[in-house]
């Protein structure tokens, strides 16, 4: 085949398996032919639509089957996908399109009102409806060459720096990703994936999505998570392998479901995102259940370290070891490789990790050396197992989003009524973490209207919980706003910037 992408994996998962069942949503189901059939469909349709090798194709929309024959099919073609946040506010998705130049926004049309409002203002950008694709369905792929160097994938992280950035991830990024994880969980054939976290994101698409579909298993898409619905679904299919972040495993042990629960179908709870507490993998042991962590990021697609099913409680707060393919190392400031127990800068190498950002040439993923630099911090203990205990970069995750305070500031600071602005994150029961904003502000701001204000150009996750005005906000003699002075004084736990 001349393909060697993700968008050969359908048709090379019929020849072997084709009456398995790949995809189940809601009360329908794909087997590995149908999802071969309509990937190829979909591919035909965008070549009659003009899509070329390098073109961008948009997908707006929660999880479905038409996101996966979407990227299967742009992958046939060789363009290369971009999933977009459905958290996003319109003006946040006008940036992601006008900076990847995307020629064809494919939505569903929970989303169509946004996507029809931001095509009208981008002549070069068609859209189409993703129920469209289930009527496509072709009996051949089409036959494009795609080498694992090709861009299969645009995925956005925003950064410190304010906008975001489109991290390039290859097809041989996703194929190694994959192995990775399918080595380590030792995957297989039989196993079933339920996927409530979004698929726009690494984490699910990464370490639970493809590597299934990878081994031939089966993927039950969600498209939000609903604790109650978890439990169901989890009996009915008979759900082995549940990958999600810390909120999402403390809903469903603190549900009243829980202990009637049949768990007994589940071989992998893969958390990431944040450490878990020994507490919660108390609560799932003692059910037999195997809470693991894993860490990674987006610029490896994103694995880097995973515990294993045996470690238990006593690795709490743990990430566990590197990943198969992919080799880790710690670096002091002073650029020294960290001893034992001595924090460092995590650095990543391997064939999962991407090297470059979309059209940013001036920013690197990599260091002088080609190794990526994480901006998180970790120590590893004489047995190899890593602890990531702080964080270097400026952001903080809500409910398993990611936010950069940097972004959120900009945007508070376009109000005309604010003087001066900082976002941290706070500690949140339900939520991980929480935003608060300190502001200096002209007199009559409420926190109200910022709100709003922000709304309009924020995702909602973004927008900062708390808002409190102050007289002025603490800096380093650089003039920089002394961040870790501000966490100590709202009494959030340190951090090093
Ligand atoms: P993303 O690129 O959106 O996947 O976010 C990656 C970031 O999430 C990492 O750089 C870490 O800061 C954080 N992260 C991911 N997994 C963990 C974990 N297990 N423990 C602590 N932080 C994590």
């Amino acid at each position: 085949m001349l393909n060697q992408g993700l968008g050969s994996w359908p048709a090379r998962r019929a020849r072997r398996t084709p009456e398995s069942v790949a995809v189940i949503y809601g009360d329908d189901s794909y087997t590995y032919a149908q999802l071969a059939a309509h990937s190829h469909g979909v591919a035909r349709f965008l070549v009659e639509q003009g899509i070329h090798h390098g073109d961008r194709v948009a997908f707006l929309g929660p999880n479905q089957p038409g996101f996966l024959t979407t990227l299967f099919g742009a992958g046939q073609v060789g363009a290369v996908f971009v999933p977009l946040n459905t958290r996003l506010a319109d003006a946040e998705l006008g940036f992601l399109l006008d900076d990847s130049g995307a020629t064809l926004l494919v939505y569903d049309s929970r989303y169509g009102e946004n996507a029809h409002a931001l095509a009208a203002d981008r002549p070069g950008l068609r859209t189409v409806d993703v129920a469209d694709f289930d009527a496509l369905t072709a009996s051949e792929p089409v036959r494009k060459p795609v080498v694992l160097d090709d861009v299969a994938l645009i995925l956005y992280t925003s950064g410190t720096t304010g906008r975001p950035k489109g991290a390039l991830l290859t097809h041989g990024n996703l194929t190694w990703n994959s192995v990775n994880v399918v080595i380590d969980i030792d995957l297989c054939g039989t196993d079933v994936a339920l996927l409530s976290a979004p698929l726009f994101h690494t984490a699910a698409l990464g370490m639970a999505c493809l590597p299934t579909l990878l081994k031939g298993g089966t993927v039950v898409l969600e498209n939000k998570f609903d604790v109650e619905r978890s439990f169901d679904l989890i009996e009915r299919h008979r759900i082995t392998f549940l990958a999600g972040v810390p909120t999402m495993f403390e809903a469903l042990a603190r549900s009243p479901r829980w202990p009637g629960a049949n768990l007994s179908s589940l071989r992998f709870l893969l958390c990431g995102g944040a450490p878990l507490t020994a507490e919660l993998i108390e609560r799932y042991q003692a059910r037999n259940l195997p809470l693991m962590q894993g860490y990674g990021l987006t610029e490896a697609a994103p694995s880097v370290l995973m515990q294993s099913p045996g470690d238990g409680v006593e690795h709490a707060g743990a990430a566990g070891a590197p990943a198969f393919f992919t080799d880790v190392r710690l670096r002091t400031p002073d650029g020294r490789p960290a001893a034992v127990d001595e924090p460092g800068e995590l650095e990543v190498f391997g064939p999962n990790v991407v090297s470059e950002y979309w059209r940013r040439p001036d920013v690197s993923p990599l260091n002088e050396d080609g190794w990526l630099c994480t901006g998180d911090v970790a120590v590893v203990d004489e047995i190899g197992d890593y602890r990531i205990i702080d964080r270097l970069k400026d952001m903080f995750i809500s409910g398993g989003e990611n936010v950069y305070p940097a972004e959120v500031e900009a945007a508070l600071r376009d109000h005309p009524g604010v003087v001066d602005v900082a976002v941290i994150g706070m500690p949140d029961p339900v939520w991980g973490e929480v935003g608060k904003a300190l502001v200096v502000a002209e007199p009559g701001l409420t926190a109200d209207e910022l709100r709003n204000f922000a709304r309009a150009h924020l995702g909602k996750y973004k927008i900062p919980k708390v808002v409190v005005f102050v007289d002025g906000l603490p800096r380093n003699p650089t003039g920089k706003v002394d961040k870790q002075a501000l966490r100590r004084r709202e009494g959030a736990p340190d951090r090093t910037p």
